[in-house]
């Protein structure tokens, strides 16, 4: 008998190449754009080990946990660090990135993290990357947990090496992510003698043998099933048109922070500014007194299938964060986490006001 995950067809190179061509569509990219066999911290270390090492000064903006991951690599890398650091519950802005580049002219390389999932905020790329180029830097972009949930520019914003992943607002797969590489960032790694290489990091690999070859043959077997859940992922996305995604994502964002404020009881959005606010995920504040870990056990001791969690780390005890990801992004979703949440707050003896939270999210979408 046959089986629909283990008896598939081989996945050919020009079927990988086609899965390529529609993610750089997406990005509206005419950068390469390679897919690399793994969660996306593949792509996001295999980048920075690439393009930086001992000669590079890089400026590493902070507005979340993984900016602070990407400063741990680039000084292994032996990069000297610049780091701005911008407290979580808002964004960066470009002025503080120009105030860097006065202050440290021999800036060669900016990491940016667009929208950070983990603290709920979104930082304004398009301005950013307008400084970066005036500057001539190299321009690193984690836009994993906004694709497909904003608008994501490499080309008009001059990103030289956008990293995405499917398993946010794409509502696709965690075992695959893509890459794309400016010119300028290929030269870069190519000048780099730490730049890995005969390795699973390695994207000068990727770029020698699979995209200098005219995508003919692949460096190792494909991942087969996440291709095709990738492949699958982006085809619902053009279905449903990649514009009305994002604007899903946006209404989930604007109908969980208002119908938030309306529940009462002391829940607040996380993130003060509504335009510093992921649209992905919307991070709002435990009322005071109150463990956000405990609220969002409750919660999901009632519902177990709403995108409901605490915040990490440091974060437990006063984030929850809402994750309105891909399919997740719906009234119903908002609506159902909403008045979960609040249950859990009356079971803590606060008042709350679920109709005026059912109001409120239902005008926000409107
Ligand atoms: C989610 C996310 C990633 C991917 O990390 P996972 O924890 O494995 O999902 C990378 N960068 C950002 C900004 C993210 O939000």
């Amino acid at each position: 008998m046959t089986h629909p995950f283990l008896d598939l067809a081989p996945l050919s190179a020009a079927h990988f190449a086609a899965i390529e061509d529609r993610v750089a569509r997406l990005l509206s990219t005419e950068q390469d754009v390679v897919i690399m066999q793994g969660e996306a911290l593949l792509p996001l270390e295999g980048a920075i080990r690439a393009a930086a090492g001992p000669g590079t000064t890089a400026l590493n903006v902070i507005t979340g946990p993984y900016g602070q991951t990407f400063g741990d690599w680039l000084r292994d890398c032996g990069a000297t660090v610049i780091d701005l650091a911008v407290p979580f519950h808002t964004a960066v802005t470009a002025a503080q990135v120009r105030d860097a580049f006065a202050e440290h002219p021999e800036i060669d390389f900016v990491s940016l993290v667009h929208a950070e999932a983990a603290t709920g905020n979104t930082n304004p790329v398009a301005e950013i990357g307008e400084v970066v180029r005036a500057h001539g830097a190299l321009f690193y972009l984690d836009a994993v947990a906004s694709i497909g949930a904003e608008p994501v520019l490499p080309d008009a914003w001059g990103v030289d090496l956008c990293v995405i992943g499917a398993q946010k607002a794409m509502g696709g797969p965690a075992g695959v992510s893509a890459v794309s590489v400016s010119e300028r960032a290929w030269a870069r790694m190519a000048a780099n003698p730490g730049a890995p290489r005969r390795s699973y990091l390695s994207l000068l690999d990727w770029k020698e043998r699979w995209v200098d070859g005219g995508r003919k043959a692949l460096l190792h077997a494909p991942a087969q099933l996440e291709m095709l859940a990738l492949e699958a992922c982006v085809e619902r996305i053009e279905a449903e048109g990649l514009d009305a995604v994002m604007r899903r994502h946006a209404l989930a964002g604007a109908a969980t922070r208002a119908g938030a404020v309306a529940l009462g009881g002391g829940l607040e959005p996380y993130v003060y500014e509504a335009g510093d606010a992921a649209p992905v995920a919307t991070t709002l504040r435990a009322p005071s007194g109150v463990d956000a870990g405990v609220l969002v056990a409750r919660a999901l001791a009632a519902d177990p299938v709403l995108p409901l969690v605490a915040g990490g780390g440091a974060l437990a005890k006063e984030m929850i964060r809402v994750n309105h990801y891909g399919p997740d992004a719906t009234p119903g979703v908002v609506h159902s986490c909403l008045a979960a949440l609040g249950a859990a707050m009356a079971e803590s003896g606060l008042t709350i006001d679920l109709e005026a939270a059912r109001r409120a999210t239902t005008k926000a979408w409107s």
